[in-house]
């Protein structure tokens, strides 16, 4: 397969050039942090006008990029959620115009199955079943993945998403968006230690999330320290805060592969990108005979190679859509 993707349910507009789910022949990403940086969050109707603007010239750059034209594709792939329903139509349209003028088949991708397989785009050999953790902006799981497109649900967050825990208390910090490398640049310079954040672990056995408890105790904690006007180490409040997400992150992860007697974890989303949190489960797991793989941090965050890389294994199985294929903001993964 040679399969052209375009991803835009967020804010960055973005087309890859994918052939037989490994090989990246184009992966353009043209983001629009720097737009909404100024709102402190990404502003949907700003991002849909954004996306609109750069579709057209960012899906040439990739054929550019690639040294191909049209005729040389097999299928067009294209992120249809969840995400920004403005934003999502764009991408949407756009590959539904050109599977149509092309006369090729078209592939619906969910954007949380595209993280997924940022996994199966860069390692050589994943051999299936194997535990997945899916850390991002919106969303917070570990599933099992029996086969290509069949996945166990084992645990999610019942409230903030991880990555939404990053930002939130980032911006509390004074911090920049996205606040997930902000805190990590500050917590490698901070002592974890230093603040006795709560670790949520819920009841005993649970395989679930729960992060706002956390982002409330930062809020109390600098609040406090307003009112009795202690100086804040940004450093310190960083690296605290980070080390309570990852280490329940972690400890579930390997408590979910241990119980299910599986060797391969994968980790996938923006938060992956996470340096500690990519070193300590590396390290936490090889203690219990476990290896963990992750993308580069280029294909952790939102891109449209991981959705051409999903895509691959869809047309193999000729899971193709019609050309009424809609945006669905509230598509759900793997049911
Ligand atoms: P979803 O994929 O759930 O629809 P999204 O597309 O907005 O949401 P991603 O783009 O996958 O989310 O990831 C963005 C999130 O990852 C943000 O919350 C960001 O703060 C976080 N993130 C990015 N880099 C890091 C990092 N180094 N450490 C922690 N968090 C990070
Ligand atoms: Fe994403
Ligand atoms: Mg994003």
């Amino acid at each position: 397969t040679i399969i052209l993707a375009i991803e835009t349910s967020c804010d960055e507009t973005a087309v890859a050039i994918i052939k037989n789910g490994k090989e990246v022949l184009a992966n353009v990403v043209s983001t629009q942090i720097p737009t909404h940086q100024k709102f402190g969050g990404v502003v949907p109707e700003v991002a849909s006008r954004k996306h609109l603007e750069m579709m057209n010239i960012v899906v040439s750059e990739a054929l550019n990029k690639a040294n191909l034209n049209f005729d040389d594709l097999t299928h067009i792939a294209v992120t249809y959620g969840p995400g920004l329903v403005g934003a999502l139509l764009v991408g949407v349209s756009c590959a539904k115009a050109l599977a149509f003028a092309s006369d090729k088949p078209l592939i619906g991708v969910n954007h949380i199955e595209g993280h997924v397989y940022a996994n199966f785009l860069v390692h050589k050999e994943i051999n299936l079943p194997v535990i997945c953790l899916i850390v991002s902006g919106g969303h917070t799981n570990i599933v099992k993945i029996v086969e290509h497109g069949k996945y166990e649900f084992i645990g999610q967050t019942r409230d903030d998403a991880a990555g939404e825990a990053f930002d939130k208390v980032a911006r509390s910090l004074g911090l920049a968006y996205p606040g997930g490398p902000e805190i990590q640049k500050r917590a490698e310079l901070g002592c974890k230690d230093a603040i006795d954040f709560p670790r949520s672990w819920l009841e005993a056995g649970s395989y679930d999330f729960s992060f706002s408890g956390l982002k409330s105790a930062v809020l109390n904690y600098l609040n406090q320290c307003k009112m009795k006007d202690i100086e804040i180490n940004t450093e310190n409040v960083a690296a605290s805060f980070q080390s309570a997400v990852i280490e329940v992150l972690i400890t579930k992860t390997i408590n979910a592969a241990l119980e299910s007697e599986i060797d391969t974890i994968l980790l996938a989303g923006g938060v992956s990108a996470n340096s500690a949190l990519r070193e300590e489960m590396t390290l936490k797991a090889k203690e219990k005979g476990i290896k963990v793989l992750y993308p580069q941090i280029e294909f952790c965050t939102d891109n449209a190679a991981m959705i051409g890389a999903a895509a691959h294994y869809k047309a193999i199985r000729k899971e193709y859509a019609d050309l009424d294929l809609n945006a669905n903001p509230n598509l759900k993964f793997g049911v």
